[in-house]
Formats: C-alpha cells, structure tokens, sequence
C-alpha cells in the first residue's frame, strides 16, 4: 500500500536503533518510495543508525539529515528535543548519549520489578530482543506483553500498565530541556523543540531559546491546527527555523502514520545547514 508524501521533507523519523519497525535503510528506502526528497533520522538518544540510512540515502538519492531526539523532563511534562546535522565524530557527543541510554536500561529494568509485583513476569531479555537497536523504551515492553498474550496491543499496555499514573509506570531519570538543548549545540547541531502541542508557553519557549534553541517543530501529527498557528507565530517572533515530520514509528507501534503525511519543503534543509556548525553530506 504505498501512498505519496505530502512534504518535500520528512524531519522526525525512528528506526530499529531506538522504537521504530524499520531499520534505517528500510525508511530512507520507504522514504524513497513515497517521493520525499529528504528524510531524517531521529531515534532515541542514539546515533547509531545514521552510516546505514546515509548509505541508503546515496543508493536512492535522497538527502539523509542525521538527527536525534531527547526526552526531557519539564515541571511534570515530558519534552522531547530533537537536534539535526550534528558531528558524528564528536566523542563528548557518543559518551553523553551512552550516558542516558544507560539510565533507560536502569528504567526498565525498574518498570520490569513493577510488573512483576502485578503477577506480570516478563525478564529484561523478553524486552531487549524487541529493541533491536541500542535505545531500549516503554514501547519494547508493551511487545513483550503482547508477546506474552498479557495484552492484545501497544495502546493496551500502555494504558493499562505503563503510563503515568499506572502501576507499572517509573519516571525517568531527569533531563533538563536546557541540557538536551547543550548536548545537541556542542556537537555542532540545530537544536528543536519537538512537538509541543499546546503544552509549551511562547514564555518556556523564548526561555530555551536564551540557551541555545533554535527551531520548532510545527508539523506533526500531535500539533493541533490552533497549535500550527500559535507555534508558528512564536517561531517567528522569536527566528526560529519551523520544522516537521511524521514522528514515523512504524505501523505496529504508530499506526495511522506514514511516511511523509508532515514534514516541510526543501528550504528548511537550507536553514538547518546554515545555523549547524557542521556541514552535513548532501545527495549530489
Ligand atoms: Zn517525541
Ligand atoms: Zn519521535
């Protein structure tokens, strides 16, 4: 069933090395074949997928932007930082990424020991085949439920054991959004606020932009059109790049999102190259 993208340029996408279905060259593959002209990468605090997806991306002739996302925790709200064109030879960048990647093994091996209090055995080996990638989530042990015919589906096993407020639910170690924000700044990348919805202030906004945000992520499918509007009017006062993608997870885990239904034109690859530090490689 393939379907046509509806943007030149898919900014939010996860592989196999965090929460996705796909493997890196499967989506630039995917992305080739729904007519995007450039995708990125952006898995869960880990770089590891961005040597396949550029190799890929020289095969189908499609601009691969190397990118990330880091979750943070704001006053009780969860905000995702995504970072775009960063140097990925930069040492202090893998150490502080394996860093957090450890602090998530930590959190579900913690949210394993809950489960297991609700007469739900699982083993941290049933969640980690799920995670064929390095960045192991919530999302790889709602397969392992599901594996294990606890529960029939990721929304189920999200909302019976482990969001927030539910029994199995441990919250992670704290990252503040200025801190995802530096992280991404010194490793030469664009730093993004990735979907805020209507949870993030222009106040919070323009706060984290004094530290070195510079875009918004206005296109995505948790943006309402009043959020469009608001978030754009925000990134403007404030010069900031306007960015967006699909947040593509796959269809067993996202479904109802494909590759390609948000993202932006061309020109916003332009701005992201001339605010990083690094230059990243091009299709031609
Ligand atoms: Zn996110
Ligand atoms: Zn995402």
């Amino acid at each position: 069933m393939i379907h046509t993208a509806k943007y030149e340029a898919d900014l939010h996408c996860h592989t196999t090395e965090s929460d996705g279905v796909c493997t890196p060259a499967q989506v630039v593959r995917q992305a080739w074949e729904v007519g995007l002209k450039a995708v990125a990468i952006t898995d869960h605090d880990t770089i590891s997928g961005w040597s396949e997806a550029e190799k890929a991306g020289k095969q189908y002739h499609i601009t691969v932007l190397k990118g990330i996302e880091i979750n943070t925790d704001w006053e009780g709200r969860e905000v995702h930082i995504l970072g775009y064109a960063l140097n990925a030879n930069d040492d202090n960048l893998a150490t502080r990424l394996s860093e957090l990647r450890e602090k998530r093994v930590q959190r579900i091996k913690k949210m394993i020991g809950k489960l297991s209090q609700c007469g739900v055995d699982i083993a941290f080996e049933d969640v980690l085949k799920h995670a064929e990638g390095d960045s192991i989530g919530r999302p790889h042990i709602a397969q392992a439920l599901i594996e294990k015919k606890v529960v029939d589906n990721v929304h189920i096993a999200f909302d019976k054991y482990l969001k927030i407020g539910r029994p199995a639910y441990v919250p992670r170690n704290k990252l503040d959004p200025a801190e995802a924000i530096r992280i991404i700044r010194d490793a030469g990348g664009v730093a993004v606020v990735a979907h805020p919805g209507s949870f993030c202030t222009a106040q919070e906004i323009s706060q984290w932009v004094k530290v070195g945000l510079q875009g918004i992520e206005v296109f995505h499918p948790e943006n309402s059109a009043d959020d469009r509007w608001r978030l754009t009017k925000i990134a403007k006062q404030n010069g900031l790049i306007i960015t967006g993608g699909s947040d593509y997870h796959g269809h067993s885990v996202k479904p109802g999102i494909n590759l390609g239904d948000w993202g932006v034109g061309m020109n916003v690859i332009k701005e992201i190259e001339q605010r990083s530090s690094i230059f990243f490689q091009q299709k031609d």
